[in-house]
């Protein structure tokens, strides 16, 4: 069997690769274990299996809970499939068809019409990943980095800002606040998130197809901003993904606000930050005051060259989907720097009121497509499946769909 993978070092053998997973600094999350699923031969990944298991359940082993993560995250990666016969992965540009495929298509006509994707999470190991977005026909996707820490939790004047926005909320009828703690806490550090480290490996490894955002924890002290940014403005990176809710940072009143805005128009970084509910305690709107849309507005007048996109547009949440969405709007409508994606709220476009709301208010220039991979894998037909879904859109002209799928983010990020 040809490899699916090209361009990458002679595999390793499963002993010096799960060794690499247990010994990668706690920055690298993803690197080693997505070294581990590019192998394609299966008594390496059998034995790598058994190797990592040994370390997780050996009472004396005394691991500490970082790498307990990096091993249960590298054990979830190899049990994805690798990619199928037609694919070709490269490194330095990503995923293709081969040219003998026949099955190379691609409904969204790649040629006229490619997608750019601007909100994916690569929880997902490359194989699975790069495989996805070719069979969505997205042709290049900007992946997020999440720089959180349950150490915030620790903080007094942080645990009394939660204690606050939890006394005014429902979530008080039916959670203890140590509940509360807990749930945030593991929410903070979990397999599923991504490092400043990993997304520089990731662009590293397929510059051609992936942009990277990094990010940064805004409720740290100034010192922590500077050191993360500068490194990050030594890497190639674009953007800088923020998430107020779980950053524990207000927009409008966060001290390292100029800092970072200072930051992002030296480094023509443009920002895309969470709006709307969130997961677990966050679906409610009072545990989340700081991801309200107008919250930026500040921010943006002061610094009218730096693009905002407002993930979700305002609208993400399931008890109380939409909840932001007419700030968002009005937002955008008195700045002409802030954006949106529509990341998990696809839903919503096909809702008469909400594209006629966008039409007369900003139109659809700064509208940009956003999967929120892998949350879009969960839906019919998968990542590919959402794509189609705005093809088919009759409320939408061609122009429209257009602007939103490919000629927005390829304007904003200068891609092509
Ligand atoms: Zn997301």
């Amino acid at each position: 069997m040809q490899s699916p993978f090209t361009g990458f070092h002679d595999p390793d053998t499963a002993e010096e690769l799960v060794q690499r997973v247990i010994s990668d600094p706690e920055e690298a999350r993803w690197r080693s274990g997505r070294a581990l699923s590019r192998s394609t031969h299966p008594d390496v990944r059998g034995h790598a299996v058994r190797l990592l298991n040994s370390y997780l359940k050996d009472p004396e082993s005394d691991i500490e809970i970082r790498t307990a993560y990096r091993i249960t995250l590298a054990l979830r990666l190899l049990q994805r499939p690798l990619p199928p016969d037609d694919v070709e992965i490269t490194r330095g540009y990503g995923a293709r068809f081969r040219p003998e495929s026949t099955e190379a298509f691609s409904y969204a006509n790649e040629e006229e019409f490619p997608v750019i994707d601007v909100h994916v999470h690569p929880k997902e190991p490359d194989g699975t990943l790069l495989t996805e977005l070719l069979y969505a026909g997205i042709r290049h996707a900007v992946i997020l980095a999440t720089d959180t820490d349950p150490v915030d939790l620790e903080r007094e004047e942080i645990r009394d800002m939660i204690y606050a926005n939890y006394t005014r909320s429902d979530v008080a009828d039916y959670m203890n606040f140590d509940e509360v703690l807990q749930q945030i806490g593991d929410s903070l550090y979990s397999p599923g998130h991504v490092t400043n480290q990993d997304i520089a490996d990731w662009i590293d490894d397929y510059p051609g197809q992936l942009t990277g955002f990094g990010s940064v924890d805004l409720c740290r002290d100034p010192a922590y901003v500077e050191k993360t940014l500068t490194w990050l403005s030594q890497r190639p990176f674009r953007g800088i993904k923020l998430l107020p809710f779980s950053q524990f940072f207000n927009p409008e009143t966060n001290e390292n606000m100029d800092l970072l805005m200072s930051w992002c128009r030296r480094q023509h970084w443009t920002i895309l930050t969470h709006s709307g509910c969130a997961p677990g305690v966050f679906e409610d709107p009072l545990m989340n005051p700081d991801s309200k849309p107008s919250l930026w507005a500040g921010a943006a007048s002061r610094y009218p060259d730096v693009p905002i996109i407002l993930a979700h547009f305002g609208a993400y949440g399931r008890k109380h989907r939409g909840y932001w969405f007419e700030d968002a709007l009005d937002t955008m409508r008195k700045h002409e720097n802030i954006w949106a994606d529509t990341a998990a709220v696809w839903g919503m476009m096909s809702e008469e009121d909400v594209i006629k709301k966008i039409r007369t208010s900003v139109g659809f220039d700064r509208v940009l497509f956003g999967s929120d991979y892998p949350v879009s894998r969960v839906m019919p037909g998968k990542t590919a499946g959402v794509v189609r879904y705005y093809l088919a859109n009759v409320l939408l002209t061609d122009d429209e769909k257009r602007k939103i799928l490919y000629d927005n983010a390829a304007a904003l990020l200068n891609l092509k």
